[in-house]
């Protein structure tokens, strides 16, 4: 049976197809710039391809996406009638949401009055919706969530300190994101030592990035709040922060708080911080050479996620395993020891050569064998996730 699966930006389409017999990768590739000029088409399946095409909107992007997975040459598929289902993204789910749902009128419109949750990505992710059930209406699609994994947290972590009614009215709470990612890590991490009883804290680090404690598989706490703003700094996006500084920003900048709002997501956390950039393979190339921003910017990443993984240690009466994964996590072993160095205090002990030079796309074990806290990197697979899901709302044939 094979799965589409879409993650859609407010100028690019992800796709991956999946044959979920055995969990394999058809195809997959990004339509980019759609909507603003120069827009192209690049697929890697049969063969790889960059297509320069004219893509005005999501409708145009889908239907060529469709167009080069049937394409003699390039495909994958003799005709879109082999896809079975279509799984999307979707970064927030609110409080409709606790699993994965069929895309409806009903559900479609519940979206629409949650936009405001992550108004950055939410109107993207309904115009890839629409898009798609305007190029094949026949199949179901899936909306999977980013913050399903998040809504097992108990009203002690979700709850913000605010008035009780306005939570009730208005529904301003912690909701959490990045869940598909946290909820793949956790099930590998459940593998790896055969057992779900147990504490985990997964740091999914990438541009965006947050923190999650794990307890029995459970999610018991995460960073990101309200929107994907709070918690660890990020590439772009401050993290926690004092609320009066937005009010205080309006005033010495004559911003209004859309403005500071905008600031604290896109110009702020380690691009801000460093001055430099807000990918780290340019920031540690830059602290190499001797840029004391650029080595202060990873220093308060590296000390912000620190921060985290012990209050999650407090908050579960202790951690037996810490897993890294996205980007950062897989890829960045300067940002792990300055996480993972000096915390012999809770009994963690790690192969500091094996970090610096580890294995890249496979599960490794930093820890050593006389630690008593399991240090794991475990490479993320949310589209995966995604599949599985929505192979649950395919017909079976
Ligand atoms: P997102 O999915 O949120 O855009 P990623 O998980 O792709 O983010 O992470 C991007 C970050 O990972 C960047 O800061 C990048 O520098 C860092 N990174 C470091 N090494 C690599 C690498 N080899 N491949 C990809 N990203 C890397």
């Amino acid at each position: 049976m094979k799965i589409l699966v879409i993650n859609a930006g407010s100028s690019s389409l992800k796709y991956r197809l999946f044959e979920m017999e055995n969990e394999s990768v058809l195809a997959k590739g990004v339509a980019d710039r759609i909507g603003i000029g120069n827009s192209f088409l690049k697929h890697t399946g049969k063969k790889e391809i960059t297509i320069d095409k004219n893509l005005p909107t999501h409708e145009e992007a889908i239907r060529e996406v469709l167009q080069v997975l049937t394409d003699p040459e390039y495909g994958v598929i003799k005709s879109a009638d082999e896809i079975s289902a279509v799984g999307h993204r979707v970064v927030a789910g609110g409080e409709y949401f606790t699993e994965s749902a069929l895309v409806t009128d009903d559900t479609r419109e519940k979206i629409r009055d949650i936009i405001e949750l992550a108004p950055l990505h939410m109107p993207a992710c309904l115009m890839g919706i629409d898009a798609c059930r305007k190029v094949m209406p026949e199949v179901p699609h899936v909306l999977v969530f980013d913050t399903s994994f998040h809504s097992t947290m108990p009203d002690v972590a979700k709850l913000y300190g605010i008035d009780y009614d306005d939570y009730k009215e208005l529904k301003i709470r912690r909701y959490g994101a990045h869940g598909i990612s946290h909820q793949y890590v956790s099930q590998e991490a459940a593998k790896i030592i055969g057992r779900k009883d147990f504490n985990l804290i997964v740091c999914h680090l990438g541009n965006g990035a947050s923190l999650s404690a794990v307890k029995n598989g459970k999610c018991v706490d995460t960073s990101m709040g309200f929107t994907p703003l709070e918690g660890l700094i990020m590439g772009t996006r401050s993290g926690d922060i004092d609320p009066s500084v937005v009010q205080y920003l309006t005033h010495k900048k004559g911003w209004d708080v859309s403005q500071v709002i905008s600031y604290l997501n896109k110009s702020c956390g380690v691009k801000g911080i460093s001055g430099v950039s807000s990918d780290f393979r340019d920031l540690i190339a830059s602290a190499n050479a001797g840029n004391a921003r650029a080595e202060l910017a990873i220093d308060m990443f590296s000390y912000r996620v620190k921060k985290y993984i012990g209050a999650y240690a407090a908050a579960m009466d202790g951690v037996d395993m810490i897993a890294f994964t996205a980007g950062i996590g897989e890829n960045t072993p300067e940002v792990r020891s300055r996480v993972l160095d000096n915390m012999e205090y809770i009994g963690l002990k790690y192969d500091k050569e094996l970090n610096a030079n580890c294995p890249r796309g496979e599960a490794v074990k930093l820890s050593t064998d006389d630690s008593s806290v399991l240090v794991y990197v475990i490479p993320t697979n949310e589209e995966l996730v995604i599949a599985r899901e929505t192979l649950r709302f395919a017909p079976k044939k």
